[in-house]
């Protein structure tokens, strides 16, 4: 923030109304406003007009990217087998209005084909959880079991700086999840994610393996690894 941006909202604090018209400052100027404010408004207009016009093209900063956006560009750089930098670029140029609606253009016309009748119910769904240009979150995708590569996919993810998956419609185990809490028995756990559905013992059993839509990877497991090794294990 620049000193003169300090200032505005300094005033602003004090009921100074700061607007501009076009390439004109408006100032509406409260009852009895410090002459300091006055000499600066005389003296520094410039200023005020450049931080002014700074603040109004934050505001028009694209509003974050919808789920069906992000999906397409996610399924884009993957098909594409982005780089970090790759990833990088994309997600920093999707913080322009004119760039991101480029881009949205390119995947909407790279689209892999519509999945046939009936393969949906053959999808591996996917959860992935990374940095998608704006910020930390989770994502999830559908990929027909014919098109279904893991070892593909998961290289594929690697280079997504800070990217992980795993697939929601394997079985899951507290032991590897961030949301299980531990309790006063070493194999027993309690739910953070607000799972209640617990056995007559009043918690989940560690290692049991269960449907979990709501289960992420804890700081010492990683994404699919996690499933790797509950599938090596049966
Ligand atoms: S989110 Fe699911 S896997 Fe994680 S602790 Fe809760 S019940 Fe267990």
């Amino acid at each position: 923030m620049s000193a003169t941006t300090d200032i505005i909202q300094a005033m602003r604090n004090s009921g100074f109304v700061l607007e501009l018209a076009g390439d004109r400052l408006k100032v509406r100027v409260p009852p009895g406003c410090p002459s300091f404010y006055k000499y600066l408004l005389r003296n520094r207009k410039s200023e005020f007009i450049a931080a002014l016009k700074e603040q109004q093209a934050e505001f028009a900063q694209p509003t974050e990217l919808s789920d069906t956006e992000r999906g397409l560009l996610i399924a884009m750089g993957l098909h594409w087998q982005y780089s970090a930098d790759d990833w990088a670029q994309l997600w920093s140029d999707c913080r322009d209005h004119e760039q991101r609606a480029n881009w949205l253009r390119i995947a909407e016309s790279e689209q892999p084909p519509a999945p046939k009748q009936g393969d949906t119910e053959l999808a591996v769904t996917i959860r992935i959880e990374g940095n998608f240009g704006t910020g930390r979150m989770q994502f999830d995708m559908g990929v027909p079991l014919d098109r279904w590569n893991e070892q593909k996919f998961s290289e594929q993810i690697a280079a997504m700086p800070g990217a992980t998956w795993w697939q929601l419609d394997q079985p899951k185990r507290c032991a590897d999840c961030r949301h299980a809490q531990p309790t006063q028995h070493t194999a027993l756990v309690t739910c953070g994610a607000g799972r209640e559905d617990y056995p007559a013992c009043g918690a989940f059993w560690d290692s049991d393996p269960k449907p979990c839509n709501q289960w992420a990877p804890s700081a010492n497991t990683h994404g699919q690894t996690a499933d790797n090794e509950l599938r090596n294990a049966r």
